[in-house]
């Protein structure tokens, strides 16, 4: 049995502590099963670590994640859930701080989704639209894709095809209480959609098409 009990003075600091845990980090190479001297003068003596330490403690620790990840990927999303929302406000924050002093990264991200999914962008619009009017409700892109496959690319309400230039429309305005859910939209032709405005359904007829000429 090692005498860790024992008071302990460091020769440093020549202070002494009662209880060596409590001033001491434990070192197995010494005799006495205690580093020799105090925390407080080790860590004044402390080099900092090379930046070969620092990447290498921080490849540990990506491995050690990476792991953890692998074989208990339900516990690391639980930690990740309860640590997004105990610090929901400071990361706003900073996110919103890191938008401020980086513009240029928002414009970017719009302009590849634009180009790569611009309902994407649709959607976002209309669910902000529709979180400033308190309306309840959400969908997704691939949502308005099926409606716009369903209405075989016509409008909803003149039967005209709208190729690449549609609205979604919310049959049931949001204005007069209509939710943002998916059930809830149609395919439009822009005319339609802005002749119509908030009116609903029944009050609104769309204009007979003149035939082509
Ligand atoms: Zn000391
Ligand atoms: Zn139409």
């Amino acid at each position: 049995m090692q005498e860790r009990s024992t008071a302990k003075r460091c020769p440093k600091c020549r202070i002494t502590f009662e209880n060596p845990a409590a001033g001491f980090h434990k070192n197995a190479a010494q005799r006495d099963g205690w580093s020799p001297y105090c925390k407080t003068c080790k860590r004044a003596t402390n080099k900092p670590p090379t930046p070969e330490q620092v990447e290498a403690g921080q490849a540990r620790s990506r491995e050690r994640m990476r792991r953890l990840r692998a074989e208990q990927p339900e516990s690391v999303k639980a930690a990740k859930a309860r640590y997004y929302s105990r610090h929901n406000d400071r990361l706003k924050a900073r996110q919103r701080a890191y938008h401020a002093a980086h513009p240029e990264v928002g414009v970017a991200y719009i302009r590849n989704i634009k180009v790569a999914d611009p309902e994407k962008l649709r959607v976002y619009w209309r669910r902000k639209r529709a979180r400033k009017l308190n309306v309840s409700g959400a969908h997704t892109a691939e949502d308005v894709y099926r409606i716009y496959a369903e209405q075989q690319g016509r409008c909803f309400w003149c039967k005209e095809e709208v190729g690449s230039i549609y609205h979604v429309d919310h049959h049931m305005p949001l204005s007069r209480g209509g939710t943002d859910d998916a059930t809830n939209l149609v395919i439009a032709c822009p005319s339609c959609n802005l002749r119509r405005g908030n009116h609903l359904p029944g009050e609104w007829a769309p204009e007979p098409k003149t035939p082509a000429r």
